[in-house]
């Protein structure tokens, strides 16, 4: 079968092939603990399920305008006010299938054959696919662990192009779990004015930011950097809505008004249920998140702490997000063959560094229960002292 030529340069991805691994040792009975899992473990808000009883009930189950309900539109206004002082009106906003389908849009409508897309790398997995899947051309720019995974200005200047037309920033970050904020921040938006860059802003684990870490939006650094910052969020990872696919982006009205239509001719409306419970969660009490950021501050510590016990790993202790991403370079192996030898050997199921771009790391997921972090690192600790030299 001959297929079009902008599928050649897409790969699957290898996160997924060690989960199903993982899911079909477990199926044979055997004892797998995942730290795998981008999403969170717990149910999603009652609140949320409710309003999906009363959807059902009241046969609110037909096409809503493309780019989502004008309640939707609206809470999502106010949370960018409430959360970040960012002002926007519901023409700037545009609710779509996941924010996964946000940024997917938000590159065909900005990137051209042969644009550059500057990623700061260690990177999310679907960043430079989609660029791809537009006729872009992604242009890694590295961070370091000793530098806290923060994207350096003097480095991003120094990649940016004539041809570079898109930054991407993640914060926080997955997989690395680093957090942009205050100078950094400001410094970056200085060569994104000077270098004449647009910006993508994935703030999806917005609310997951530890100790004194502060979320702060770029867009929220100044009307110019607002003009030129399209800010990407969803239900998925703050409220537990992962399979209700809800995402949404905020930013400059003409290009919303495009994605509109691109949505009108690819996915139609997100479902019309899904809307009105992200309408139900995001309308929660601040109480809520706290609650389960405390949670999962808890879990992180103990896993640094524990991982920092195995011999040649070296994790980073997380600003935010809910993975540590983990040096394993002391083990002397890749992160493919470790995550393979760990699944095997101790069964414990973790994601090799290799697809987020760096090959001397692996990801591990505190999305999971306390005991199942005591048990599974525990493993690891042990088969560290049998397995690498120190
Ligand atoms: C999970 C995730 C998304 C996508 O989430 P959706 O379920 O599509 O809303 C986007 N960016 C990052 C970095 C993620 O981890």
């Amino acid at each position: 079968m001959q297929i079009a030529q902008r599928m050649s340069k897409v790969s699957p991805s290898a996160t997924l092939r060690l989960t199903a691994k993982a899911k079909e040792m477990k199926s044979r009975g055997l004892p797998v603990l995942s730290f795998g899992a981008g999403e969170p473990d717990f149910d999603t808000p009652q609140a949320a399920k409710d309003e999906a009883v009363r959807c059902l009930a009241a046969g609110f189950t037909k096409y809503t305008p493309t780019s989502g309900i004008p309640e939707l539109r609206q809470a999502v206004c106010r949370k960018f006010e409430e959360d970040q002082g960012l002002k926007y009106r519901p023409e700037n906003v545009v609710i779509s299938c996941g924010a996964k389908h946000s940024l997917y849009n938000l590159i065909q409508a900005l990137c051209d054959p042969g644009d550059e897309v500057l990623i700061p790398a260690p990177y999310w997995v679907s960043y430079p696919e989609m660029v791809y899947l537009a006729g872009g051309t992604p242009v890694f720019v590295e961070t370091s662990q000793g530098e806290g995974f923060r994207l350096s200005a003097a480095r991003l200047e120094k990649a940016a192009t004539p041809k570079s037309r898109i930054l991407i920033l993640n914060s926080p970050s997955n997989p690395t779990g680093g957090v942009l904020e205050g100078e950094d921040l400001k410094r970056l938006a200085d060569v994104v004015l000077k270098k004449d860059l647009l910006v993508i802003s994935d703030e999806i684990y917005e609310y997951y930011v530890y100790g004194s870490v502060r979320h702060v939006s770029i867009a929220a650094l100044g009307e110019e950097l607002q003009a030129r910052t399209f800010v990407v969020n969803g239900t998925s990872k703050s409220y537990a809505m992962t399979g209700l696919r809800i995402g949404y982006l905020a930013g400059d009205a003409e290009v919303v008004k495009k994605i509109g239509i691109l949505q009108d001719h690819s996915t139609s409306n997100p479902v019309s249920i899904s809307q009105k419970m992200a309408v139900a969660a995001l309308g929660l009490p601040k109480s809520y998140r706290t609650q389960v950021r405390d949670k999962f501050e808890k879990r992180s510590r103990r896993m640094v702490g524990l991982l920092s016990q195995a011999e040649g790993f070296k994790p980073f202790a997380p600003e935010g997000a809910f993975y540590v991403f983990c040096d394993i370079a002391g083990t002397g192996l890749g992160s493919e063959t470790l995550c393979e030898r760990l699944l095997e050997e101790i069964h414990v199921a973790a994601i090799p560094g290799k697809s987020f771009g760096s090959d001397r790391h692996v990801r591990f997921s505190f999305a999971c229960g306390e005991k199942d972090i005591e048990e599974g690192v525990g493993r690891v600790i042990a088969w560290s002292k049998r397995n690498v030299n120190s």
